[in-house]
């Protein structure tokens, strides 16, 4: 299916056994453009059946596919990033129209996505096991890494194409089939992903896409021929999707939500402190999981820091992510925008003072689903706007009398996803990495979204689940490894012996 039959499509689909798949639940949702508030399509929710169908596809792809040799596997994953760079504009275009993000964000998005699958072209050598020889006389050991089976993701609305990657790379380059659940609200990024996906090799029923809501995701989880769950989304999710998936004797991995904390020192460098916040905070419309929603400042540095911020957020360009020159998007839906914006006044009942709060201009924004930067002052643990993962653009700053004081209100605040320091001295900053209970660590960087190379995962409630995503240990995640030990038949020096095997 090309772009342009995907944005005309009325109904986005499942995507089994290689291709298309009508629904036939009778259920469905609509596909907003945040940007002008219009539904633009209807995307299909599955049926249990539906979703079974699914893994009764990826089930029979299963022994066919693991026993595709590496170097193919290799292969299939090089052609994927060759299809995902040509078509980078289109996937950003598809990425841009359904969840709003900003052209240059949506690239982005992409490139960080492709980091993903090279990881994944490596396959050859990240399944590479151990060997020990002459264990015992005549006895080596060795260990084997083996795919699950059938594996299945769960994906969040604001990285359609990223975080559904994240999984489908590694987990069909070590051998398994995947059934993806992309998010409700923007479906389509991952169908073309399908799509090229298909054209680059990877068999049919491989990789399989079942769209829905909670009557699919509950399916999943309960599902026997299902041996592992990866989810990316809220925390109260993430808790229920662990909770039920490893009741049901699955493997899990599922990353929550967040509250990440930018801790600023007063020897920090004032503008790249500024200019860190304000891209951190309001990028993405704040709609990130590694955004940083509170600035944390210390001592002397708070108020000449928010009159830096105060003057950057001023000068934002909000409207339609495919505008030249806008540099913030609309939020995903009006529901979401509202409670976003009901943030601000209640921060004020309750104590906090508005340092800044935009203005939007409306023949820009029209219907669509817009907020303005705000910035708030004065907060406190104990405000819902410092309780609550707010996921939207607007920055807290709390005031700190020394890094002590910050350390610990990071450390109590019950996320860990990422967090950051901004200071000139490398003694601090190292002290601060070694004490920090966060997950990704940034030291003048705001956003640490590690390289495709390390792996992803917050700490305390924004994982639930022992390995993080992507990177080493999502291949751990997605292996069950075998340990065998081997002694070829010598006739001259085998006996009865009852005793338990010794190795000496
Ligand atoms: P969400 O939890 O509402 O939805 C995520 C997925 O779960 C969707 O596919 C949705 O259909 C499904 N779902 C939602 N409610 C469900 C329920 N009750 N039972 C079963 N399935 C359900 O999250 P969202 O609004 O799409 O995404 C935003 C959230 O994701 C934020 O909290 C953000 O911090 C988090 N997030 C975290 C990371 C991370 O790496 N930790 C990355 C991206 C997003």
């Amino acid at each position: 299916m090309s772009i342009s039959e995907i944005a005309a499509t009325a109904t986005v689909t499942h995507w089994i056994n290689g291709k298309s798949e009508p629904s036939t639940s009778g259920r469905a949702g609509n596909i907003y453009n945040p940007a002008t508030g219009e539904i633009i399509a209807q995307v299909a929710f599955a049926s249990r059946e539906e979703v079974d169908h699914a893994v009764a596809a990826a089930t029979a792809a299963f022994a066919g596919w693991r026993s595709t040799p590496l170097s193919r596997r290799a292969e299939v994953m090089f052609g994927l990033r060759d299809r995902i760079v040509q078509n980078r504009r289109q996937i950003a275009e598809l990425l841009t129209r359904e969840n709003g993000k900003t052209s240059a964000d949506a690239l982005g998005e992409v490139a960080r996505s492709l980091e993903n699958v090279e990881f994944a072209c490596g396959i050859p050598n990240l399944l590479k096991g151990g060997y020990s020889e002459q264990c015992s006389n005549g006895v080596d050991v060795y260990q084997i890494k083996q795919p699950l089976g059938v594996v299945a993701g769960i994906t969040p609305f604001n990285f359609p194409a990223m975080v559904p990657l994240w999984m489908i790379a590694n987990a069909i380059a070590c051998g398994n089939c995947f059934v993806l659940k992309p998010s409700e609200k923007v479906p389509s990024a991952a169908t073309l992903i399908a799509e090229l996906a298909r054209e680059a090799g990877v068999p049919d029923g491989v990789l399989n896409l079942v769209q829905g809501d909670r009557v699919a995701v509950e399916r999943l989880l309960e599902h026997p021929d299902i041996k592992a769950i990866s989810f990316v989304g809220s925390t109260a999710t993430a808790r229920h999707i662990y909770e039920t998936a490893t009741r049901n004797g699955k493997r899990v991995q599922a990353l929550g939500g967040a509250k990440n904390h930018m801790l600023v020192l007063p020897d920090a460098d004032l503008a790249m402190a500024a200019d860190a916040a304000v891209s951190a905070a309001y990028g993405a419309a704040g709609e990130r999981c590694m955004a940083i929603s509170v600035v944390v400042a210390v001592g002397s540095v708070a108020d000449p820091l928010i009159d830096a911020i105060r003057e950057r957020a001023a000068k934002l360009a909000v409207g339609p992510g495919s505008e030249a020159g806008t540099q913030m998007g609309p939020l995903i839906t009006r529901e979401h925008r509202d409670r976003v914006a009901s943030h601000v006044s209640r921060a004020v009942q309750q104590g906090a003072t508005v340092a800044y709060e935009g203005r939007l201009n409306p023949s820009a924004v029209g219907d669509g689903f817009f907020l303005a930067p705000a910035l708030l002052d004065q907060v406190q643990p104990g405000m819902d706007c410092y309780d609550q993962e707010i996921f939207g653009p607007v920055l807290s700053v709390v005031r700190a009398a020394t890094y002590a004081d910050a350390l610990q209100l990071i450390n109590e605040n019950p996320y860990g996803n990422g967090t950051a320091i901004f200071t000139r001295d490398g003694g601090a900053a190292r002290q601060f990495q070694f004490d920090v209970e966060v997950g990704m660590v940034g030291i003048n960087v705001p956003i640490p979204v590690p390289v495709a190379y390390y792996s992803f995962g917050g700490w305390k409630t924004s994982l639930f689940g022992d390995l993080h995503m992507y990177g080493p240990e999502g291949v751990q995640f997605y292996t069950r490894s075998k340990v065998v030990t081997s002694r070829w038949p010598d006739p001259g020096s085998s006996k009865v012996d009852l005793g338990f095997p010794q190795v000496r």
